[in-house]
């Protein structure tokens, strides 16, 4: 049976990152190394502009109905002044919950050669390899009530930090069978010493844990959590948090790697189906001119073929290629790499196709 991606490029540099990483794809189909069907749709500006909706019926259609979404971004200036409801970025949201994608994964990697792009000191970040796992679909950003009330002649803020012990259990169960898979060591995040919800969330993972005797669960408060990372990040190897926590520390973590165009990451629900992105924007400032950073989007479809697909062989093929491209010194801009050669998004992109191929051949 084929694998059934969904591409949807969106807006302004999602377009040329959607197009490396189809080129990509195209690459595994070709040669018959997976079985593999793709579909494109509209999502965010564009959409809006041919639908006028952010995330079509169609899209969401095509959506429920495959194996793996493949997003590029979404959102511009142009959209800027619409309503929250209506901007590009709310066909995502809308996806990631019509999906029950509560599981987001973000690598930080630091790729050979490529720690001197990091801001901290090249001992602290070469060849860090970490995980941020981070709830997605819970906690404050969807817990009511919510709004900004007006009562005895004053305005109130509210929001509401909540969740329930099923999905509690489920990012815990997901984050030990992630630790199970890398070095065995997953450190949960929580605000326990001042937070009822963190309590439970510690009870629970502490409960959890029985069943996975072989990983060692740690503890660790958020605050701390930040410092540790930027004072020693590689003491860490798994970190799950909750959502808003998690939003947090993984764009901490992500600038531990130097370029926001090397990150890619991953949305998965109970049944593996997963929505795999880059975790930068639409970069509205650069699009157009062949110059972003493919990589990220790349190793975001490296993410499908292991996570939602279970085809590790093909994620590092992909991996692979890419560290070989790096180690060669081509680069785009954003990640100058010393004595490095600056090359074009699509230049980039042969040059990761060209490996993928060595590597093919090699076998
Ligand atoms: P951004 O991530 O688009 O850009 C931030 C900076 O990083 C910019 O200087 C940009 O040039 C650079 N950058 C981003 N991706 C790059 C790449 N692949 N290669 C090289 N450099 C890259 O964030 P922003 O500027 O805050 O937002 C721009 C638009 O994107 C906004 O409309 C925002 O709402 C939207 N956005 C969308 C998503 C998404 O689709 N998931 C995520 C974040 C922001």
């Amino acid at each position: 049976m084929a694998y059934k991606i969904l591409l949807l490029a969106g807006d302004g540099v999602g377009v040329e990152i959607a197009n490396s990483a189809l080129r990509v794809a195209k690459f595994f189909q070709s040669n018959n190394i997976l079985n593999i069907e793709i579909e494109e749709g509209l999502v965010g500006g564009s959409a809006i502009d041919q639908t006028g909706t952010p995330l079509p019926e169609e899209t969401l259609r095509l959506a429920k109905q495959s194996d793996a979404i493949l997003f590029g971004a979404v959102g511009g200036p142009k959209w800027d002044s619409l309503e929250n409801k209506d901007r590009p970025e709310a066909g995502l949201l809308k996806l990631r919950s019509e999906l029950d994608l509560f599981c987001n994964l973000r690598p930080a990697t630091v790729l050979d050669g490529m720690a001197d792009t990091s801001t901290l000191k090249t001992k602290l970040v070469d060849n860090l390899d970490l995980m941020i796992i981070r709830e997605l679909t819970g906690g404050l950003y969807f817990g009511f009530p919510r709004g900004i009330f007006e009562k005895d002649d004053q305005q109130y803020g509210i929001n509401t930090l909540r969740y329930n012990a099923r999905e509690i259990e489920r990012i815990a169960k997901a984050s030990f069978e992630v630790a199970l898979k890398r070095s065995s060591k997953l450190c949960s995040v929580d605000k326990a010493n001042v937070l009822e919800v963190s309590q439970l969330w510690r009870d629970i993972f502490k409960k959890i844990s029985s069943e996975y005797p072989t990983v060692e669960l740690t503890n660790m408060y958020v605050d701390n959590a930040a410092m540790q990372l930027v004072r020693e990040p590689k003491q860490f190897d798994v970190i799950v948090t909750e959502n808003m926590f998690g939003d947090i520390l993984s764009d901490l973590a992500a600038m531990l790697t130097g370029s926001i165009g090397m990150l890619p990451s991953a949305s998965l629900n109970d049944s593996k189906q997963g929505l795999f992105e880059p975790v930068h924007g639409s970069a509205p400032d650069i699009a157009g001119q062949n110059c972003c950073n493919p990589i990220a989007m790349i190793m975001s479809l490296a993410m499908m073929f292991q996570y939602s697909f279970s085809e590790a062989k093909a994620a590092q093929m992909i991996g692979g290629s890419i560290r070989s491209v790096i180690k060669d010194g081509f680069c785009t801009k954003d990640i100058p790499i010393k004595d490095g050669k600056i090359i074009g998004t699509k230049e980039l992109t042969n040059k990761i196709i060209e490996k993928l191929q060595g590597l093919y051949d090699e076998r």
